[in-house]
């Protein structure tokens, strides 16, 4: 279907090595609404939110981290400090009390940008399995 077709061509993308929209939202070319940022992250919402609260998190240095299963051994600080920010937002979400964080990696994980991101949902009742 379409969005796997889409998942399939961003994933060719991804392993030439191309900027990805989350570069100029990092470079603020593009605007996004900021929930959360420091020197190595940032929070933003999603243009197409799956829940009332659905943010973000990148690092702001992509560093050959295209997606999870890329990542090696010295990407282990910035993926706990992605995960500690995913808390973050949460808590400045109002959302502490249950919250689902989620990181696609790859086509048939349906992962359509190229530069890893944790997606944080919540402010309402989630289900269990995901589709
Ligand atoms: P993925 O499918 O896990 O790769 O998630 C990519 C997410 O990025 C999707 O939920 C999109 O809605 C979101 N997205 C794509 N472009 C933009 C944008 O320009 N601003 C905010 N979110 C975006």
């Amino acid at each position: 279907n379409n969005e796997e077709a889409a998942a399939q061509a961003a994933a060719a993308d991804a392993d030439s090595g191309a900027p990805t929209i989350f570069d100029k939202i990092i470079a603020k070319e593009i605007p996004s609404t900021i929930v959360y940022e420091d020197e190595k992250v940032l929070a933003f919402r999603d243009i197409s939110p799956q829940a009332p609260v659905h943010v973000l998190v990148i690092p702001k240095f992509r560093d050959g981290l295209t997606q999870l299963g890329k990542a090696e051994a010295r990407h282990e600080e910035i993926l706990g400090h992605l995960l500690y920010a995913a808390k973050i937002v949460a808590e400045k979400e109002g959302i502490l009390d249950g919250f689902r964080v989620v990181i696609n990696s790859g086509p048939t994980a349906c992962q359509s940008v190229y530069h890893l991101h944790l997606h944080v949902l919540g402010g309402r009742q989630m289900k269990w399995p995901p589709g």
